[in-house]
């Protein structure tokens, strides 16, 4: 076994800018507490924003409208083709227009509860409060959310909460989201306040005197790399699914920005936190490379089920009722098929490792409409699902009207991200994260339609007020602060950076990014995935440095620096892939207990289902980096729960 497992534990990690008090007065009393910067100061400070999704997109733009100098950065062609696009269902808001018994304290208790009792109630209250103001803040742009004939805002319901919350618009809620960003922030970039560079990757970040001062990034186009200094940095890069190769996230997600960050001394916490989504389109053999995500939405009308017998091959039109087994309605008869999306996916995999899955390998369960054609007719369902009916039908060639879809869970979301304070500062003063970079409310399971919330809250609200605390405390001196690429610190890691990249074009293997990418997504599928156990995790454990080391023997990485090199792009990702993957495996071999989608087998009760270790694991797990392959350092944060008290989950 590698020396990676005997980690050493550090000092407790503390949250210093959560105030005390009653929950619910504690955001407004940080933001009487937090310092502001005067008006007249803010165009002398400079900000770095990377990314320009939800989170970023949001953020630069609330930061430029503040009066701050803000410099942006997206590795796409444009900022609003970001992966934020993709989101289909919907966002949450305890705006109560149903008046089914919502609340902002329902919110709150739904995502504490729902993210199995390991998430900051400090914070899950605040996302709650914000929720409200999101959706006034994206009407007031235009955003055009469904509205029911009377002209208030409809709502739909998402799974682990039994009122009905989530603002849609059809299956495009995050396209249209970003567009309401993407226009605050193109207003900006015309004002001159922004300076956006597109296709411009950032590479590493700079770290002078222990403040974040800068990063180092490569124009994807040029590939020249180039240096950017500012006051502060704000990482919206998004999340790291994509480290298991097969996910819902665009192909272009990854983790560099973060990992980066992270060993540049910014801690990071829970990184085995990794949600399983339940309804997504089965793999369909060795040649994929992404996966295609039915939005939960589907679950509001759509009945999940599989053959009551075994090996049961017949079409599903073939098999009678009393054949079926609605296993979600059968197990969980209040929440049904709206049970939260770990539960969903564990007991999708259940029926399938008992041999009663559907289609090619048995690994799929069907989703299906017939009932809910039925009951609103075809017309309505059309309205309410159309695009993704069609997607369905375009990538499966199945038309979901006349045979019920098949799905199966996939990697779609990451929990774990870097370690925030309460004003989303990392653990490097100076360095803020939003967004899914950060590791953000949702403790052990987000539920649906909570991450374009999380989103918009920090970027929208949440960083523009705290930021200004920071700034405020370490006022621009333009003599004293000016950093220049002469500094050493600076020429030390841009250094590295071209050394880096020198070194992937050196190699000149045999064998494709591609490939070292999938065989680490296979390993982390298999050993770190929804179940998870001791002796997996330590042969994960023992495979990833053999990966690494054959990586950098290995690797093919044709053309040059100086030019758009999709490969080279790829490798340096997967160089940081294959870091990252290591402490997630340890991350998830530390915690012994099973929360959230993650089921660790030795802990389990004695019918099978997860057991949560309250006692031992009532923390996030925040890892402080000490080398590549070297033992990290790990700091505990404890939760306390005074509002919402840890119990076993019960959706039943
Ligand atoms: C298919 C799908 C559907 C979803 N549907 C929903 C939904 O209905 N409701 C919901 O709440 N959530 C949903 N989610 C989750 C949600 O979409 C994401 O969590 C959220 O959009 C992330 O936003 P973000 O701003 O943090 O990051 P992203 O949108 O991922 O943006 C990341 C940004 O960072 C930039 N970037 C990253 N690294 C670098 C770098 N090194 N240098 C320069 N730029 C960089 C990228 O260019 C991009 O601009 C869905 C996710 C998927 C995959």
């Amino acid at each position: 076994m590698t020396d990676y497992v005997n980690y050493t534990s550090g000092d407790p990690v503390v949250d210093s800018k959560a105030p005390s008090g009653p929950v619910h007065e504690r955001w407004d009393k940080r933001r009487f507490e937090a310092k502001l910067v005067n008006p007249a100061n803010r165009r002398k400070h400079t900000v770095i924003v990377v990314g320009t999704g939800l989170a970023g997109g949001s953020a630069g733009a609330t930061l430029a409208e503040q009066g701050y100098h803000v410099v942006q950065f997206c590795y796409q062609d444009s900022p609003r083709r970001a992966h934020s696009i993709a989101a289909q269902g919907g966002i949450n808001a305890a705006k109560n227009y149903r008046n089914d018994g919502d609340s902002i304290h329902r919110l709150f208790y739904d995502t504490v509860k729902g993210g199995d009792f390991r998430a900051r109630e400090s914070n899950v209250h605040r996302l709650a409060q914000i929720s409200v103001e999101i959706i006034d803040q994206c009407v007031a742009q235009g955003v055009p959310f469904a509205r029911e004939y009377g002209g208030l805002l409809d709502t739909r319901s998402f799974g682990g909460v039994q009122v009905s919350r989530t603002f849609y618009a059809r299956g495009q809620t995050g396209q249209q989201l970003l567009l309401g960003a993407y226009q605050a922030l193109s207003r900006q970039i015309a004002a001159g306040n922004v300076e956006m560079h597109p296709r411009t990757e950032m590479l590493d970040l700079i770290v002078i005197d222990g403040r974040a001062r800068g990063i180092v990034a490569r124009d994807l186009i040029t590939g020249k790399i180039d240096t950017y200094f500012a006051d502060a940095v704000v990482l919206a890069s998004g999340g790291y699914g994509n480290v298991f190769y097969l996910s819902t996230n665009a192909m272009n997600s990854n983790a560099t920005a973060i990992w980066r960050a992270h060993r540049r001394g910014a801690y990071f916490a829970n990184p085995c936190f990794t949600q399983i989504h339940p309804t997504c389109i089965p793999r369909t053999g060795d040649h994929q490379s992404k996966l295609t995500l039915m939005s939960e939405s589907l679950r509001n009308d759509g009945r999940i089920w599989v053959p009551k017998a075994k090996g049961d091959d017949r079409p599903p039109n073939e098999i009678p009722e009393d054949e079926r087994d609605y296993y979600l309605e059968r197990i969980y008869p209040s929440f049904g098929n709206l049970v939260p999306r770990d539960i969903a996916s564990r007991a999708a995999k259940n029926v399938c490792d008992e041999g009663r899955g559907v289609g090619p390998g048995g690994q799929g369960v069907y989703l299906d409409f017939a009932d809910a054609i039925l009951r609103m007719g075809r017309k309505a369902v059309e309205a309410k699902y159309g695009n993704l009916f069609d997607m369905y039908q375009r990538i499966t060639d199945e038309d979901p009207y006349e045979v019920p879809m098949r799905i199966y869970p996939a990697v779609h979301y990451t929990m774990g991200g870097l370690w925030v304070d309460y004003d989303l500062q990392t653990t490097v003063p100076g360095l803020f994260a939003i967004g899914e970079a950060n590791f953000s409310d949702h403790g052990a399971n987000r539920l649906g339609a909570s991450a374009l919330m999380q989103g918009l809250a920090d970027g929208y609200f949440v960083l523009p007020a705290t930021i200004n605390d920071y700034l405020a405390r370490n006022p621009h001196r333009a003599d004293e602060d000016a950093v220049t690429v002469e500094h050493p610190a600076v020429q030390e890691v841009l250094a590295e950076t071209e050394d880096r990249l020198n070194l992937l074009l050196a190699v000149d293997g045999d064998r494709t990014p591609d490939s070292f990418h999938r065989e680490l997504g296979e390993l982390m599928w298999e050993f770190c995935g929804m179940a998870r156990s001791d002796s997996g995790l330590r042969k994960a454990l023992e495979r990833i440095p053999q990966i690494r080391e054959e990586f950098w023997r290995r690797i093919k990485v044709p053309g040059t620096g100086e030019e758009l090199n999709q490969s080279l792009e790829k490798a340096n990702r997967i160089v940081d892939y294959l870091e990252l993957a290591e402490l997630m495996c340890l991350d998830a071999l530390h915690r012994t207990e099973s929360c959230g989608g993650h089921f660790r087998e030795e802990s389990q009760t004695p019918d099978g289902e997860a057991a949560r270790k309250d006692d031992e694991f009532s923390y996030a797990a925040a890892w402080e980096f000490t080398g590549t392959g070297q033992a990290p350092t790990l700091h505990k944060e404890d939760l306390v729960f005074e509002y919402v008290h840890p119990t076993q989950r019960s959706y039943a």
